[in-house]
């Protein structure tokens, strides 16, 4: 936490808004809006709650399908299904290890083919890097399909000095435990459609129709996030740019402390973008190094430090072996590479420069 944070959960308690929604809320749309120059925005019990509400906004049913990438946690595709909608998974491509927008390229080429153009593409930000937007938006753009932005590690990077997340006909941010900020769960779905976003707002209240009694033409849910846990966003936004300051700062002391092995990469940061290295991450050269990522993992286990694998790619999982997948070009599928050769490193922002350093003595002497 920050220090402010209960202050504003004090106001909720003080002017009983307790719930359902209050000052915090209205308070911490506005400021994050303005924070990434967003039009509007709507505040939701989940991340993974923003992207079904997404979905369901832009009009996707059973049946329909759903591009996503492939690299990411099964959050930003989990949505589609709730939907009864079908997910097509793109590969990454290695200057961002987001969406190829060679993959995608061809996957929407053959869709047009069949007649079977999906009704979004979920594009992933992973790890704070930002995908090639420009390129992305060029070719959704050519086949008239909208994006949505799962921007829920992102938040804070920029995209030649636009912010992650605002790219899209709409963008999600995420508040879990585990996130750059916290409201300790929840979420936000931004767009520069004011109406979708009021839109949206109404579909995370149960759908309930403008009448005295009480009226329901379409299905609704139950999304929005509490006036207390808003209260806490809204401390928490005070210390994002600290945040990540210390995250880069982390990244940085690895990167530097690894510049001179050959055989391990950190993550890059694409020309033009400025990543909040939510997670510092790196890929090994395993004939350069001479030891596997899952054997680095269990020396570090040993020393009592975690460290874990780069997400499994959403078309490898067992949930999705009946979904099309569409690899960077012919001989070369990036997201599987990554998988094989990817560790996410410690990267709190607790952490201790002592702790940092033992974390990468335990690396530089396993190497
Ligand atoms: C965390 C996360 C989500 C889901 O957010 P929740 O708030 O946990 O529901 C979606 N997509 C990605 C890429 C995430 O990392």
């Amino acid at each position: 936490m920050g220090g402010t944070e209960q202050k504003y959960i004090q106001e909720a308690f003080d002017t009983n808004w307790i719930a359902p929604l209050g000052a915090n809320v209205d308070g911490f749309e506005q400021e994050l809006a303005t924070y990434v120059n967003a039009k509007a925005a709507s505040a939701t019990s989940s991340g993974t709650g923003a992207i079904h509400l997404a979905l369901d906004i832009l009009g996707v049913q059973a049946g329909d399908t759903v591009f996503c990438s492939t690299l990411t946690f099964i959050a930003s595709a989990n949505p589609i299904l709730y939907l009864g909608a079908t997910p097509v998974f793109i590969d990454s491509e290695e200057s961002t290890w987001n969406m190829s927008p060679q993959a995608l390229g061809r996957a929407l080429n053959k869709a047009k083919e069949n007649d079977t153009l999906p009704k979004a593409v979920i594009i992933v930000n992973l790890y704070g890097q930002c995908a090639r937007m420009d390129e992305l938006m060029a070719i959704c753009n050519e086949y008239d399909v909208p994006i949505i932005e799962d921007a829920a590690e992102s938040l804070g990077s920029l995209y030649k000095g636009k912010y992650s997340g605002t790219f899209g006909k709409l963008g999600i941010y995420s508040f879990n435990g585990n996130k750059i900020i916290t409201t300790s769960g929840g979420g936000m779905l931004v767009s520069e459609d004011e109406q979708l976003i009021t839109h949206s707002r109404f579909l995370a209240t149960q759908a309930r129709d403008a009448a005295k009694h009480y009226q329901h033409s379409v299905v609704g849910y139950n999304y929005r996030m509490s006036n207390v846990v808003a209260g806490i966003g809204r401390g928490q936004l005070e210390v994002l740019d600290q945040r990540i300051t210390q995250k880069r700062e982390i990244f940085n002391r690895y990167e530097k402390a690894f510049s001179s092995v050959d055989g391990i990469m950190m993550m890059p940061e694409l020309e033009g973008t400025f990543s909040n290295r939510w997670l510092s991450t790196m890929t090994l050269n395993t004939e350069k190094v001479k030891i596997t990522p899952y054997e680095l993992i269990d020396l570090l286990a040993k020393a009592n430090i975690e460290a874990r694998p780069v997400w499994k790619p959403l078309h490898m999982q067992p949930l999705f072996a009946e979904c099309d997948f569409y690899p960077h070009s012919e001989d070369q599928i990036v997201s599987e590479e990554l998988f094989a050769n990817g560790i996410c490193l410690p990267s709190d922002t607790k952490m201790t420069i002592e702790e940092q350093q033992k974390v990468i003595d335990v690396i530089l002497t396993a190497i």
